[in-house]
């Protein structure tokens, strides 16, 4: 658990409190980095499939951090995850039907 600033009032707050104590502005209102780079590398995947595997870490560690903190972001995670999933059966496939590896 860490402590961030309130953007309203200044005053440090849990990072786990959705809104401020002190004044009842809503905290961590910004968008989940993870969730953002997952859902891009994601799209990626969708050219490159290896890739997939490193999008799927990437937005499952943005959805679990977006339950805690209750930033932006959710529906890209779960989008990022499905996506990348999609691609690791692509690529399992390719892997196991050429048994070498294509992109
Ligand atoms: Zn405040």
């Amino acid at each position: 658990m860490a402590l961030i600033k309130c953007n309203e009032c200044g005053k440090t707050v849990s990072d786990k409190a959705r809104v401020c104590p002190n004044c009842g502005a809503p905290t961590n209102i910004g968008l989940n980095t993870y969730a953002v780079a997952g859902f891009i590398l994601s799209l990626i995947s969708i050219f490159i499939h290896l890739v997939s595997f490193i999008a799927v870490y990437m937005s499952a560690k943005g959805f679990d951090q977006i339950k805690i903190t209750n930033e932006k972001g959710k529906g890209l995670a779960i989008t990022g995850v499905v996506i990348s999933i999609l691609y690791i059966f692509v690529f399992m496939y390719n892997f196991y039907i050429y048994n070498f590896y294509i992109l």
